[in-house]
């Protein structure tokens, strides 16, 4: 949707004044109707004509009324033979009763007002009547038809009816209406997309498109891949493409700086810990130190599944940084996985003489201002924060590098701000979710990346099991035994949202009711609302295992680390996604015992979640889990766009349009090497298409704003 005040500062360009234009601009579209079209789809006429069709009606169908197929639609022209008006009064409905050749109809009208009916159907008449038939009591009967018209205005009946998604208060007329209003808005627009592949996949201009998208003349041209939806599907990964390479030229551009240690600390770091780095860690690290000792900025992502050791891989980059006298920080998104990154790099740090800085945005002035301090002053050579770390008030002595921690919670926006906090900063970005590679692009252009596909030796998989909630008692049971055995378990209730107060009751609930059946387990609870000292106390408990049983809400979900905990329960697994489920689920099994993961339920099951149970079952492998959940939720979702405020794509459908992406990188690469500038006509073209999809905001990146 659309926000006009996002754009104020940016000349959108004048061809495209009247597609930016408020509905209420279309004739026909009052305040009321406008309020029912922004709900749905946004206020602008652009919004309008980006809302596609789902469906099609198809009104040549003109069988014979004794083969008609129930609950069809169907076209008939009929002669009106009488009418049956019900006494004043009276619920029943007016039926109109005509017929042809081929047979009869009854045509039905409920809460008919005075002669409407007599006006429309006049006995005698002849009639074209348009709409879904049924048979009842052995007669076609047509309730409400959608079109009736005189034979000599059948030029006046559409052939094919687009079927648009609606909104309860607005009708198939109203949207119908403002939505041809709105066609005679769209302007011929200088084509952006080269004419090799114009002609390869046989496309419209945009204008043609866009209007052909709005009539569709077969069931196939309201699918993705008729050739206007895939040129439109076409121009808005372009678009993409295009906005984030105008990002990265810009931010490669300030040169990088080499960073490279004499390998002093991260000898000793590596001498200090009981294990050695997995091949997979060796490799990315690898990598890693050939970016930061380039003359280039590095940007890049690591993904790695839970418990593949991305911690230690960015600890080792950090390192390098601190050996050339600079420093590095760490953003990472909840105060709770700040504090357990903090704890965790004092620990391993401490042989080293290094004592990391934390920064939270809950923290007393005093302590703060002497992180700060520290951090200009060069002194806190590594810093570990939330958002807090990007606040002006932060000032770096000389920052190299930036770690973002599970970067999908972060937007591209909190990515540069951080690499600007110091000269030629360089910025590798964490993530835990695997993101298919077509995903990657659409998020991040053409960011390197690197896999850490390897967990560290002795990971187990985590067994897993699904039961209904009802069977509570037979788990308390059996937990009986586990705690006897020296387990400990995470309970997960879950949060829907970090300020629902619901789920924090139920969550205390079950806290008590499992203090009451399990007392010797001394369960704690930790939550979204309780201060973070509270909440520490709670996790320490737990670490140390003077409490066996953590509930918690999600917040766990991230990072934490306690490798003596082996089972891990997820209660009302049916409302988590199967991400979230998979990063509960690599809490456990870290340690040397092997691990079980139980969901418990509550049904009855939708088919999606029936479906999620069963691959977290079956699979422990986060790729694949990554790509199933591409598949049962749809890519904006799996990227979490909605917390890192980047619209979806309206128009392209990644599940089809995949192979057009490489297309559109490929055509941006080609177009930005002779003209990074966007110069000239060509630029024009291409500066029309960022506006027309509102990424105009990458426009700004071409003068260094
Ligand atoms: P991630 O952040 O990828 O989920 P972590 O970095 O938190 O994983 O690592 C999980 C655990 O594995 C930590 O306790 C860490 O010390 C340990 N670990 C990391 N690398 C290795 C390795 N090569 N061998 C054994 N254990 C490792
Ligand atoms: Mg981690």
């Amino acid at each position: 949707m659309t926000t006009p005040a996002d754009f104020h500062h940016i000349k959108r360009p004048e061809e495209l004044f009247r597609l930016f234009a408020r509905v209420t601009a279309l004739p026909g579209v009052g305040d009321k109707v406008a309020k029912l079209l922004e709900k749905k789809m946004g206020g602008l006429v652009i919004d309008l004509l980006r809302h596609l069709p789902v469906g099609l009606i198809d009104r040549t169908k003109r069988p014979p009324l004794n083969m008609v197929e129930h609950g069809s639609i169907i076209t008939v022209e009929v002669t009106v033979t009488s009418h049956d008006k019900p006494p004043k009064g009276s619920r029943r409905p007016v039926r109109v009763m005509a017929e042809n050749e081929t047979g009869h109809i009854d045509i039905v009208f409920f809460h008919a007002r005075g002669d409407y009916v007599q006006k429309l159907l006049p006995v005698g008449a002849k009639r074209i009547v348009s709409g879904r038939a049924e048979w009842f009591q052995n007669k076609v009967q047509m309730a409400h038809p959608d079109h009736v018209v005189a034979p000599e205005k059948a030029h006046s009946l559409p052939a094919f009816e687009p079927v648009y998604p609606l909104t309860a208060g607005l009708t198939p007329k109203t949207l119908g209406k403002a939505l041809s209003a709105a066609t005679e808005r769209i302007p011929k627009l200088e084509e952006w997309i080269d004419p090799d592949i114009l002609t390869r996949f046989n496309w419209p201009a945009w204008d043609t498109a866009m209007r052909e998208v709005h009539a569709p003349q077969k069931e196939a041209d309201v699918l993705p891949g008729s050739p206007p939806r895939s040129r439109l599907a076409y121009d808005e990964l372009l678009a993409n493409q295009l906005a984030l390479a105008l990002v990265r030229q810009s931010s490669s551009k300030m040169s990088g700086r080499v960073t490279k240690g004499d390998g002093g600390l991260r000898a000793q770091l590596l001498a200090s810990l009981p294990f050695d780095l997995t091949g997979a860690q060796k490799r990315v690290v690898t990598e890693i130190l050939a970016d930061q000792s380039s003359e280039d900025r590095m940007l890049r992502l690591v993904q790695g599944d839970v418990g593949s050791g991305k911690t230690l891989v960015a600890l080792l980059a950090m390192l390098n940084a601190i050996e050339t006298g600079r420093q590095a920080a760490m953003l990472v998104p909840t105060e709770i996985l700040a504090r357990q990154h903090h704890q965790t790099l004092t620990r391993m740090l401490e042989p080293l003489g290094i004592s990391p800085g934390l920064l939270l945005g809950k923290m007393k002035i005093s302590e703060k201002r002497s992180v700060l301090e520290g951090v200009s002053d060069g002194r806190v050579q590594i810093v570990i924060g939330t958002h807090a770390l990007l606040t002006d008030a932060v000032e770096f002595h000389d920052l190299a590098l930036g770690v973002v921690d599970e970067q999908h919670r972060f937007g591209v926006r909190q990515r540069l701000v951080l690499g600007e906090k110091g000269n030629g900063v360089d910025v590798l970005v964490m993530t835990a979710t695997p993101i298919p590679r077509t995903l990657a692009m659409t998020a991040y252009g053409d960011l390197l990346s690197s896999r850490i596909d390897e967990k560290p030796p002795g990971r187990k998989d985590v067994t897993t099991t699904a039961l209904p909630i009802e069977r509570v008692d037979d788990v308390i049971h059996r937990l009986r035994s586990a705690l006897a055995g020296g387990q400990r378990i995470y309970w997960i209730c879950p949060l829907v949202d970090e300020s629902d107060a619901i789920d924090v009751a139920a969550a205390e609930e079950r806290h008590i009711m499992l203090n009451a059946a399990l007392p010797e387990a001394n369960a704690t609870l930790v939550h979204g609302r309780m201060d973070a000292e509270t909440r520490e106390t709670a996790m320490e408990a737990f670490r140390t295992g003077q409490s066996q049983l953590l509930v918690a809400t999600t917040v766990v979900e991230v990072g934490v680390d306690v490798p003596e905990a082996g089972i891990m329960i997820i209660e009302h697994a049916e409302r988590f996604g199967l991400a979230q489920m998979h990063q509960l689920r690599g809490r456990v099994g870290r340690g040397r015992d092997s691990a079980n993961c139980l969901l418990l339920y509550k049904g009855p099951l939708s088919e999606t979640a029936r479906a999620r149970l069963s691959i977290m079952r079956e699979s422990n492998d986060g790729f694949r889990i990554a790509e199933e959940d591409l598949k049962l939720r749809g890519p904006g979702e799996v990227l979490g766009r909605r917390q890192s405020g980047d619209p979806e794509f309206q128009l392209a459908d990644l599940a089809c349009h995949a192979d057009l992406l490489e297309i559109a990188r490929d055509q941006v690469m080609g177009f930005l090497e002779n003209n990074p500038a966007l110069d000239g006509p060509e630029g024009k073209r291409l500066k029309n298409l960022l506006a027309l999809f509102e990424r105009d905001m990458a426009v700004t990146y071409l003068s260094g704003g």
